[in-house]
């Protein structure tokens, strides 16, 4: 149980409601208990309190394979495999290491991860990183459906159990007191060129009976797209490259990618896979760049959520998604960075700025406009995507006190005064590099102190 403290700092940016200035905030139990303005604060410390960042799409298992910018999405990916299928488990657990502090040092506190072989999870307990993780499921022969989904299923035992037998050694220190699911593992069938629809509804009806999430890329690319509609032969090229096998079945494999049913069936990727029933209300589909005329309306109409990732659709030459359209449609929206090796950064401010910039080039906002939503895409609406919002998300009595403390990175008083003045100058300097992560609380318990990583599960774990 987290002890009972009290933050001061010269403002607090609720989120919800409106930027509180020489503000306090009481946190005891691990969670937030108030929050109010105090007299003038004698001199400006320079600091802003704001809710603990979300990031709805990562893969912090590939946190250390090569960053490649500039190449098609399918380019990419195939050297993303031919390198990643060299790593060893350690390889994996390193690189997921690296990613899990990366996140939480520049203010992450919950991640929605897709992991190749769960290593994101340990990685992310071992730093007291929250969220959700989905093992990725991969399998494009549907005659080997059932077989694939037990073999997923084993696997996903197995990482319950390491997971349990992680958060046993580090003790009861380690488990959240309020929240009593820190890491929720789930299912992740990695999108519909990887995945046949046959394997897609295991992944779908197996959640369902859990009530977990699905985590998915979703009409991510044009080729992508072409593929579902008229059949696009840059995807085959891909699955006959990354597909496993001995070199004398080539021409079974062939034979297998020529009839994958997703294929030409004149339907957009949303529709194909809205007309196999697997898109509901626990869907987060990273991407939905390529949407067809109708797509947002079933995606709406089914509560499914999406991850918008800006600065991996741009590197990966995918173009933009149409953001404006899904918050005109209401439709549940938060922003993710991808994977290290299709972004700079694992930083959710990072991120935003890169989404302001891209807002505000094409005139589709006004800057403090576009600042008010990335703002609140890096948090009260990922949480809302993420079926968290009544727990994260913003500062607000009674939510949990995931949060996160920003210095001002102006040594010249003066600058540093006139930054401080008012709220929207705060707001500005959030994305103009005038804050640094100085310290990070999950549920009132600092993880990140002066921009250094505590580690308290580790400590623990001795
Ligand atoms: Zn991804």
């Amino acid at each position: 149980m987290g002890e009972a403290l009290s933050l001061k700092a010269d403002w607090l940016l609720p989120v919800t409601g409106p930027p509180i200035k020489n503000g306090e905030l009481q946190i005891a139990g691990g969670r937030i208990s108030a929050l109010s303005s105090v007299e003038k604060i004698k001199s400006s410390s320079g600091t802003v309190v704001i809710p603990g960042l979300i990031n709805l799409h990562s893969h912090l298992d590939y946190s250390e394979a090569p960053f490649l910018k500039n190449a098609p999405l399918f380019d990419w990916i195939e050297r993303l495999v031919a390198t990643t299928r060299q790593w060893s488990r350690e390889d994996f657990e390193r690189s997921a290491a690296k990613g899990a502090a990366e996140a939480i040092l520049s203010g992450t506190t919950f991640l929605v991860d897709s992991s190749y072989t769960g290593q994101s999870a340990l990685a992310m307990h071992r730093v007291g990183l929250k969220g959700i993780v989905g093992l990725e499921l991969f399998g494009v022969d549907a005659t080997s459906a059932a077989p694939v989904f037990s073999h997923w299923q084993k696997r996903m035992e197995e990482l319950e159990q390491e997971l349990q037998r992680l958060q046993k050694a580090t003790g009861s220190e380690s488990s959240w007191s309020t929240d009593d699911k820190p890491i929720e593992l789930t299912i992740s069938p990695h999108s519909l060129y990887t995945v046949s629809p046959e394997l897609f509804r295991l992944a779908v009806n197996w959640a369902k009976d859990r009530k977990k999430f699905v985590l998915t890329h979703l009409a991510e690319s044009p080729q992508e797209r072409a593929w579902t509609e008229t059949g696009h032969n840059r995807l085959d090229s891909y699955l006959r490259t990354v597909l496993p096998g001995p070199a004398e079945e080539a021409a079974q494999r062939a034979d297998l990618i020529k009839n994958i049913s997703w294929k030409g069936r004149g339907l957009s990727p949303v529709e194909s896979l809205a007309a196999e029933g697997c898109i509901g209300d626990r869907l987060i589909a990273a991407h939905c760049v390529h949407l067809g005329a109708d797509d947002l309306g079933i995606l709406h109409q089914a509560g499914a959520a999406i991850a918008h990732c800006p600065r991996s659709n741009r590197n990966l030459e995918n173009g933009r998604a149409p953001l404006e359209q899904f918050l005109y449609r209401e439709l549940k929206t938060g922003l993710g960075t991808d994977s290290l090796a299709s972004t700079e950064s694992l930083s959710m401010l990072d991120e935003a700025k890169a989404l302001v910039q891209v807002l505000t080039e094409a005139g589709i906002f006004a800057r403090d406009e576009a600042q008010q939503l990335a703002l609140r895409l890096i948090t009260i609406d990922a949480a809302r995507a993420a079926g968290a919002d009544d727990r994260i998300g913003s500062l607000a009595p009674g939510k949990l006190a995931d949060l996160v403390v920003l210095e001002s990175t102006y040594e010249d008083p003066k600058l540093k005064e006139a930054l401080m003045q008012d709220g929207d100058r705060v707001l500005d300097g959030l994305f103009n590099g005038a804050f640094r992560v100085r310290d990070v609380y999950v549920e009132g318990r600092a993880l990140v102190k002066n921009g250094i990583l505590e580690n308290p599960v580790q400590k623990v774990a001795g």
